[in-house]
C-alpha cells in the first residue's frame, strides 16, 4: 500500500490503517429489535494508506475501482458525493457532525472483502477510513463512538438503514474472539472463539446469489417487528423473553407476525446460549445453535432463498456439524462449522451441488476471527 500510495501521489504516506469485514456467527435480524448479536471480524479487510493534504480537501483512490474521487468541505452534505466515495465523504461528514475537525488528506485504499456478499465491505471501508482520519487529525474518539460515527455515515450519508452490528464488529473485534453486543445498551465484550483448539474451523461460503428485493423485504420485516412490539406493549421484541413467548404469540393477530416474532425471540435466546457455550469453551456445541438459527430464518422469518438452503443442506451432508445463512438474507453467505482441514472438501461438495442444480459457482474461504480496525504502519 505504501508503494501504491507513492505511485499515486509521488510521496510517502504517513501511515497505513486497516479495518475488517465480518461474519455474524449468530443473531440475525435481532439488532433492530434491540437484541443480541455475535459477530467476529474476518482476516479480509480494507487497507488504506494516507497522508495529510494542505488544501483542506480529501482525495481517495480505490485500487479495486481504479478510480480517484476528490471532494471538499462544501461536499459534506448527504447526497453530494455519490457512489462508493459516499462511504468516504460520509465518514468525514459524520466526524464533523460529531464535532471533530478533520484534516484534509489523500487516501489510497484496497480491499479483499467480497463486495455485496453480506460480509460488510461497506463497514470495513468506513471504519478503515475513519481510523486513518482520526489518527491523521490527532482526534480522540472512543472505540464505540467510532462505530457509531461510521454507522451514522452509512445511515444518513449513504442512506442505508442498518443497525450498529457491522461497524461495531469492524471496530471492536479482537483476534481469536467473537464480539457479544447488546444492541440496546451497546454493552459489549469479547468471547473466546479459538475453534482450532477443539478441532474445528469455520467455512464461509458465498453463494453469489444476486440479491433481489432485499431493501423492501428488510423494510417489511422491520415494520412487522415494530407492529408486533406495539401490540405486545413492549419497547422492542427484545423485551419478550423465551418464557413469555407462548403467551405473546397468543396475543398476535396473524400467523405471519407470530412466526416473525418467534424467530426474533428464539434467535436472541440462541445468541445468549452461544455466548455461554463459547465462554465454557464448548465450541462444538455451537453447531446445533447454528442449525436451529437457520431453520428459524428459513421457516419463521422467511429470509433464505433456495441457493442458501441448498448450500446449508449440502454442507451438513458433507460433514459440517452445523451451518446457517449469515447476514440479512435473500442470498449472501453461509457459515459452516466443520472439522479442521475439511473446509475445502465441504466447499467443493456445495460447488458440485450448485453445478447440478444449475446455479453459478460459489466461492469460499476460512473465517478466521481477526483483529478490528487498527493502524498497521
Ligand atoms: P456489503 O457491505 O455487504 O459488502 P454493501 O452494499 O453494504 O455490501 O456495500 C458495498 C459497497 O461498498 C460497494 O457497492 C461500494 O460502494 C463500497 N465498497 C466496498 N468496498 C469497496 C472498495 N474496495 N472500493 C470502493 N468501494 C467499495
Ligand atoms: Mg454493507
Amino acid at each position: 500500500m505504501t508503494e501504491a500510495f507513492v505511485q499515486q501521489l509521488g510521496h510517502d504516506p504517513v501511515g497505513v490503517w486497516a479495518a475488517p469485514g465480518r461474519v455474524n456467527l449468530i443473531g440475525e435480524h435481532t439488532d433492530y429489535n434491540d437484541g443480541f448479536v455475535m459477530p467476529f471480524a474476518l482476516a479480509e479487510q480494507v487497507v488504506v494508506a494516507a497522508a495529510p493534504r494542505e488544501d483542506g480537501r480529501w482525495g481517495v483512490r480505490s485500487l479495486n475501482r481504479r478510480q480517484t474521487v476528490t471532494f471538499g468541505p462544501q461536499d459534506l452534505v448527504p447526497g453530494r458525493v455519490e457512489g462508493w466515495a459516499a462511504y468516504v465523504a460520509g465518514v468525514v461528514w459524520a466526524l464533523a457532525e460529531a464535532g471533530h475537525t478533520v484534516q484534509g488528506a489523500d487516501l489510497v485504499l484496497t480491499s479483499d472483502v467480497p463486495v455485496g456478499a453480506g460480509l460488510s465491505s461497506s463497514a470495513a471501508l468506513e471504519c478503515a477510513v475513519l481510523t486513518a482520519l482520526v489518527d491523521l487529525s490527532g482526534l480522540e474518539v472512543a472505540p464505540l463512538d467510532r462505530a457509531r460515527i461510521a454507522r451514522r455515515c452509512e445511515n444518513a450519508y449513504v442512506g442505508a438503514p442498518t443497525g450498529l452490528l457491522d461497524q461495531a464488529a469492524s471496530t471492536l473485534c479482537e483476534a481469536d474472539n467473537a464480539l457479544f453486543l447488546d444492541c440496546r445498551s451497546a454493552d459489549h465484550r469479547q468471547v473466546p472463539l479459538d475453534l482450532s483448539s477443539v478441532g474445528l474451523e469455520l467455512l464461509v461460503l458465498d453463494t453469489k446469489t444476486p440479491h433481489s428485493h432485499v431493501t423492501s423485504e428488510y423494510g417489511d420485516r422491520r415494520r412487522t417487528c415494530d407492529e408486533a412490539a406495539k401490540i405486545l406493549g413492549v419497547a422492542a421484541l427484545r423485551d419478550v423473553s423465551l418464557d413469555d413467548l407462548d403467551d405473546a404469540l397468543s396475543r398476535l393477530p396473524d400467523d405471519v407476525m407470530r412466526r416473525r416474532v418467534r424467530h426474533v425471540v428464539t434467535e436472541d435466546a440462541r445468541v445468549l446460549e452461544a455466548v455461554e457455550v463459547a465462554d465454557d469453551g464448548r465450541l462444538a456445541d455451537l453447531a446445533p445453535l447454528l442449525d436451529a438459527s437457520h431453520t428459524s430464518m428459513r421457516d419463521d422469518f422467511e429470509i433464505t432463498v433456495p441457493t442458501v438452503d441448498l448450500a446449508v443442506e449440502t454442507a451438513r451432508a458433507a460433514g459440517a456439524h452445523g451451518a446457517r445463512m449469515t447476514g440479512g438474507g435473500f442470498g449472501g453467505c453461509i457459515i459452516a462449522l466443520v472439522p479442521v482441514g475439511s473446509a475445502d472438501e465441504v466447499g467443493r461438495a456445495v460447488a458440485a451441488a450448485f453445478d447440478e442444480a444449475g446455479y453459478g459457482a460459489p466461492a469460499w474461504f476460512l473465517g478466521v476471527p481477526s483483529a478490528g480496525a487498527r493502524r498497521l504502519v
